[in-house]
């Protein structure tokens, strides 16, 4: 970056750790300034402080995603403190997995709440900042279990919903710079998968080893992997890329 160009100003929701971690000291890494976004502020810290240790610029920022005054607050304050946010990665999760007999309302909101309902609030919170600044980066991500997941009904229905929205989001703020994308990982070491092994009555060790033996590439992914990808997408080479989803996941899925 010439001292001439302003710094991007990136938001990366559910950053305090897993992919929104790794992602947000990727997209420091790459020059941008990085809200690091998370139900709990105190929580990000960890993230802030090594992106400031390695020179760069971010803050912590405490909101629920689902809820539409917090994010409104949440983006005037990165707005106000770092500068207008033009990329954007909608990460922010949860699991309430269950088999579809089990599954309670409660359970089917609460996913589809902060995946689906917090991706657009995000989104249209940001998208002002982004229109006029003529440039803006969304990258919102999807899941393999898009595709259909036993005892995911609810996570894979948003899942899909993430696709869908990232398209119209393309076609609708393609005119003004932005672009949008979806990155749909595969299995990814983190602590969502940690809760997944021990709902399947497994050793986390046992539950990577199985999925990997099944990964083309026989191994199971980093957060690095999806941070990669997604930094490639959020980057200023990417402009000619938009409404894709690519899949992370070591192989092929359809
Ligand atoms: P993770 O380790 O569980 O991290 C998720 C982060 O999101 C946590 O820091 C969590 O905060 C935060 N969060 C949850 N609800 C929130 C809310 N309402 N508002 C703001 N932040 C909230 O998950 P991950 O594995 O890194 O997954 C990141 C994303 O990738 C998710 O969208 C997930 O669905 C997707 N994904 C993951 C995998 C995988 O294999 N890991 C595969 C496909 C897709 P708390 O710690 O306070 O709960």
């Amino acid at each position: 970056m010439s001292s001439t160009e302003q710094q991007r100003v990136a938001i990366v929701t559910g950053g305090a750790r897993g992919i929104g971690a790794a992602t947000a000291e990727r997209l420091a890494a790459d020059g941008r300034a990085v809200a690091v976004l998370d139900l709990d502020e105190g929580a990000c810290a960890e993230v802030v402080e090594k992106i400031t240790a390695g020179g760069g610029r971010a803050m912590g920022v405490g909101a629920d995603v689902s809820d539409a005054e917090q994010v409104t607050a949440a983006v005037a304050r990165v707005a106000e403190e770092l500068g207008p946010p033009t990329v954007l990665v909608n990460n922010a999760g949860v699991l309430r997995d269950n088999l579809l007999f089990k599954m309670t309302e409660s359970d089917w909101d609460t996913v589809l709440d902060v995946h689906l309902k917090g991706a657009f609030l995000m989104t249209r919170a940001t998208q002002k900042h982004m229109v006029d600044a003529g440039f803006g980066r969304i990258v919102n991500l999807s899941s393999s279990s898009a595709l259909g997941n036993r005892g995911q009904a609810n996570y894979a229905a948003a899942k899909a919903g993430m696709q869908g929205f990232t398209k119209t989001l393309a076609i609708e703020l393609g005119k003004f710079g932005i672009t949008a994308n979806a990155v749909a990982p595969g299995f990814i070491v983190t602590d969502m998968t940690a809760a997944t092994a021990e709902r399947m009555r497994m050793t986390f060790e046992e539950f990577q080893k199985l999925a990997a033996s099944q990964i083309p590439v026989q191994r199971v992914g980093r957060p690095e992997d999806v941070a990669n990808t997604i930094a490639f997408l959020a980057g200023d080479a990417a402009g000619f890329v938009s409404g894709q989803v690519v899949y992370v996941a070591g192989g092929p899925l359809d």
